[in-house]
Formats: structure tokens, C-alpha cells, sequence
């Protein structure tokens, strides 16, 4: 048996979880006939979807869309998800009120909490304690089931040491605040492996895990460190922001020529399902259909067959020809005079997708459609943005970029 049909074998097995090679932690048995997959996490089973609250649905002011998120959150329980996963930072720091307002209804102990603290921000000791009780608060709970330390990278990891936030979620362990503790990371693998050689308790670890970052950010060399310290992987960021659900039009054609019936996304989620020791797969879902989606995905999940797996590398290989940005519009790069990043390179990587003939005005009309002082040729190139990206992009020439593109469009 090949590793990839043991792998389909212990998704797909009958009953019994199976021992992964030299790792003792275990990919379950799929759930029931059509309820969504699980792992298995020491004595619990946690869904393989997980719902991501770093992009929740939002109104037309920009604000959360509470009834909308609710509903979504109703759904997403009843179809068995139950690992949902908020930040301090996310959504401009109104996520964890908007799913701790979300959660409330339901049994705490029917699922999973996860949030993060946010070492980026800190500034003081003091701090630490102050942050972990506000988000204690504001997720109306007297405890977090997974607990992360937030987006560690080199400077970031400085300042976990510097403040002591290590022995700070110790103890909040011991008082029972904390079930789990982990950390998310991006930067290299090697600083990957200092932080696991550093505190050996860690009990799992998050990953920008995807096919195209397997080997264009490394992401193949941090999955095997990862799995080497048997540490359970949650992937973050599965659909690197919306790219792998939004291909160009070629590789979308050759997706939907070989399976009509199956999501752009659903490929990039059953890729990421032949690889063993995943605890779950974060999703931020903006829409009840990608959810509905998603769930069709995670019920009787299976990985990628080998002629899968082929079509699907063709298919990234006629994405990878158009020249797109990187950005995962994760927002983390907050800039000082307001430009919007994100939205900008969102607008573009659809334009560099997009097939039809009056690309270049709908570019036009829709990069129009933001506010002026927001846009690229306000950047006065501070490089503040550069230092947050963790996607390590160069943003002000990347703008530049934008810029000088819009400006020729706009000339014809
Ligand atoms: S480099 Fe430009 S986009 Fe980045 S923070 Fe400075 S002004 Fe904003
Ligand atoms: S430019 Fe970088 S930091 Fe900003 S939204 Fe995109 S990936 Fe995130």
C-alpha cells in the first residue's frame, strides 16, 4: 500500500483510527456516512473544517453582518463543524466579541474556541494578562479549548520571550483557562525549529499550508518539521486567501472539464486532505454558499486520487502563467495613511484572472470605486507595511506596480 491510498484508507476506513508512521498522532475514522470528517486530538474529535473568523460576513458599511454571521455559525454547528477560530487582531479586533456573541447559545462544551494572543502589540509585561482577560470577555467564556500565540516570526517570537508570555499561558493552563496551547508561524522553517527546540510542551502548531506554497513558501519543509516533532497542524490560510478558489479561466476550464460538479476550492481542500497529521483546515467563509460548499467538501471527505492530484497541478501550473500578487488579504499590514493593500491587490490579481474582453474597464470602474485617498498612488513609501506582511511581500513597489498599470489602462 502506497502512502497516499494508506492515507485514503485511514480517511475512509470503516471504523478505527489509524497509527500514523512515526507519529502518534492520529487521523480518525471519517465520521457517520454524510457528516462532516474528523481528527482525532487526543480524547477528542475535532471537524476537519475549521471556521475561520479572521473573514466573517460583513454589511455594506464594512461592519460584521452579526444576523448573517449567527446564521452561518447555526449552520456550520449542525453540520458538525465544531473548531472555531478567532484572533485579538482580527476584523479590526471585533471578531472574538462577534463569535463570542455568536457562540453563547450553544453548550460550551460542544465545541472548540480557539484565539491568539496578540505578541505583535505588545508593549509591556503587564500587557499580556490585560489582553488574555479582555479576550476572555469579549468571547463570553471562562476558558479557550486551543490557544495560540499569535503569527510568530522573528520579531515577534523577540518579543514572546521578552514579555514572558510562555509561563503567563503556562499558568493560565494550570488555572484551566487554557485546554491546549500552540502557535501559529510565518517565517522560515528555521526559526520554525527554534521555536519548537525552544518549549517542548507545544501541542500543536498552525501552518500556511496549500499547494502553491508547498514549495513557493516553503511550506513542504515546515510541514516536515512540523510532523517530525509530532506536533498537529492546523492550516491556515488553505485557499491562500480566495486564490486557489478564484483560478483563471484556463485552469478553471480544466478543473470543471474533468468535474463539473465539484468547487474550485473543494480541489485545494482535498489536496490538503492527503497529507497526514492535520488537526483541521481553517476557512474564513464571507458567504453562506462557500460554507454550504465547504460542507459538501468535508462530508465523506477524500483526498486527491493520483489522476487528481495530475489534473490539479495542470490546472495551477495555467494559473501560475498570470502574474498575480501573493496577498492573502490577512490585513495585517494596517497602513498609517490609509491605504487599502489589501483591496488593491484583491482587485488587481482578479483583473489579472479575469478573461473577458472589457477586463481593462471593469478594472477601471471598480479600482475607481474606492475611495482616492486610499488608493495605490498615496503610498509614500514609509515601508511600515513591509515589516506586518507575513506573506514577506514587497508592497510599496508592488503598489507601484498597480499604479503604473492602472495608469496605462486608463491612457488607451
Ligand atoms: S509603504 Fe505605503 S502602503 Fe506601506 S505603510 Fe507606508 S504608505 Fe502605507
Ligand atoms: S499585503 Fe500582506 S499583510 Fe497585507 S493583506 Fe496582503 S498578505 Fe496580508
Amino acid at each position: 500500500m502506497n502512502r497516499r491510498e494508506f492515507i485514503k484508507n485511514s480517511i475512509l476506513a470503516a471504523s478505527g483510527a489509524v497509527l500514523l508512521s512515526g507519529c502518534t498522532f492520529k487521523t480518525s475514522s471519517p465520521s457517520p456516512a454524510g457528516t462532516i470528517a474528523t481528527s482525532k486530538f487526543k480524547n477528542i474529535a475535532v471537524s476537519m473544517l475549521g471556521f475561520g473568523a479572521m473573514r466573517l460576513p460583513t454589511t455594506a458599511n464594512g461592519t460584521i453582518d452579526d444576523s448573517l454571521n449567527k446564521k452561518m455559525v447555526e449552520t456550520a454547528i449542525n453540520a458538525g463543524i465544531n473548531y472555531f477560530d478567532t484572533a485579538y487582531m482580527y476584523m479590526g479586533g471585533k471578531s472574538e466579541e462577534a463569535m463570542g456573541d455568536a457562540l453563547k447559545k450553544y453548550d460550551r462544551n460542544s465545541f472548540n474556541l480557539t484565539t491568539k494572543m496578540p505578541v505583535m502589540i505588545l508593549e509591556k509585561e503587564e500587557d499580556v494578562e490585560r489582553i488574555f482577560n479582555e479576550q476572555l470577555e469579549r468571547c463570553q467564556t471562562d476558558h479557550f479549548d486551543f490557544y495560540l500565540v499569535h503569527c510568530l516570526n522573528k520579531h515577534n517570537w523577540e518579543n514572546t520571550k521578552k514579555y514572558n508570555v510562555i509561563p503567563f499561558l503556562e499558568k493560565m493552563k494550570k488555572e484551566g483557562k487554557i485546554k491546549y496551547l500552540g502557535f501559529s508561524h510565518h517565517d522560515t522553517p528555521e526559526l520554525l525549529q527554534e521555536i519548537i527546540d525552544y518549549y517542548d510542551k507545544w501541542e500543536f502548531v498552525q501552518l500556511q499550508i496549500n499547494r502553491i506554497d508547498w514549495k513557493a513558501c516553503r511550506g513542504k519543509e515546515q510541514y516536515e518539521i512540523a510532523r517530525k516533532a509530532n506536533l498537529p497542524i492546523v492550516i491556515m490560510e488553505p485557499l491562500r486567501g480566495s486564490a486557489l478558489a478564484n483560478l483563471n479561466a484556463e485552469a478553471t476550464k480544466i478543473l470543471r472539464d474533468y468535474n463539473p460538479d465539484a468547487s474550485t476550492a473543494s480541489w485545494a481542500f482535498r489536496w490538503l486532505a492527503g497529507l497526514d497529521g492535520i488537526l483541521t483546515m481553517l476557512s474564513g467563509m464571507t458567504k453562506p454558499e462557500h460554507l454550504e460548499d465547504n460542507i459538501k467538501t468535508f462530508t465523506n471527505l477524500k483526498p486527491l486520487s493520483e489522476e487528481e492530484q495530475k489534473v490539479y497541478d495542470k490546472a495551477l501550473a495555467a494559473h501560475m502563467k498570470s502574474q498575480a500578487i501573493g496577498c492573502t488579504a490577512c490585513r495585517y499590514c494596517e497602513c498609517p495613511v490609509g491605504v487599502d493593500i489589501a483591496s488593491i491587490f484583491s482587485l488587481y490579481n482578479q483583473y489579472q484572472y479575469d478573461d473577458r474582453s472589457n477586463k481593462a474597464m471593469s478594472f477601471i470602474n471598480h479600482y475607481e470605486a474606492l475611495k482616492e485617498s486610499t488608493r495605490a498612488d498615496k503610498c509614500i513609501k514609509c515601508g511600515l507595511c513591509k515589516t506586518k506582511c507575513p506573506q514577506q511581500l514587497d508592497i510599496p513597489t508592488l503598489l507601484a506596480k498597480v499604479d503604473k498599470e492602472y495608469k496605462a489602462l486608463k491612457s488607451v
